[in-house]
């Protein structure tokens, strides 16, 4: 979206919904934020969360990386931007959850089962960065025949659950999950139809979710 539609969409913001919601952006400016719940998120322009989840302001901390993404705890002392994200959250903010949100049409994902795309400049953080996905890469190469979509799909899932696993590395996390103070979550949402999917570790299958109006969405 260019500029001036940006000022004209702020704008709009600030005549209506931020006027509608005047006492909410007063009370969170006062009192400060306290979401229960954080979300890693995909950069993909197609997937706000916020939106997503038709959330308010202070209800979602949310960040948001190139294929929504959790590296491995690690000391090392480089820049570890999601790992400082995820450790304010729960150790400041003492979220109750946390969710990993996978979408479908991911390009890191695509990029990562295919390749760049053809022609492209070679992309030295994104390809260190997708790097700590090649796990889920690898799994989902196995199944032989499978068309790119369902490839493509299967990998996103993998990583999904990678990510949920990479975060109880994290030892602030996984003593709060011990302790029944904190859950991790896997979920996917496609954009096609804009219908969740949840993993359910006791299946070890993402379910579909009832999104109350449409009866074959019930799991
Ligand atoms: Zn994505």
């Amino acid at each position: 979206m260019p500029i001036p539609d940006l000022m004209a969409g702020w704008q709009r913001f600030r005549a209506g919904r931020f006027r509608d919601q005047r006492v909410l952006f007063e009370r969170i400016a006062r009192e400060g934020q306290r979401p229960r719940t954080a979300m890693v998120a995909c950069c993909d322009s197609r997937v706000d969360p916020a939106i997503v989840f038709d959330c308010d302001p202070g209800d979602l901390f949310v960040v948001r990386n190139v294929a929504n993404l959790v590296p491995p705890y690690e000391e090392s002392g480089s820049y570890h931007g999601t790992s400082a994200a995820l450790e304010y959250a729960v150790g400041v903010l003492g979220v109750r959850d946390i969710v990993v949100l996978g979408h479908s049409q991911c390009g890191g994902i695509r990029a990562l089962v295919e390749g760049p795309p053809v022609g492209s400049e070679p992309m030295r953080f994104l390809t260190s960065w997708m790097s700590l996905a090649q796990e889920a890469r690898a799994a989902a190469m196995t199944p032989p025949r499978l068309p790119a979509e369902e490839r493509a799909t299967l990998c996103e899932r993998l990583a999904i659950r990678l990510s949920v696993r990479n975060l109880e590395t994290f030892p602030a996390i996984r003593q709060r999950v011990e302790k029944g103070m904190l859950a991790v979550h896997g979920w996917h949402f496609d954009l096609h139809d804009g219908l969740l999917t949840v993993f359910d570790p006791a299946s070890n299958r993402f379910l579909p979710q009832d999104d109350g109006h449409t009866p074959e969405c019930v799991s």
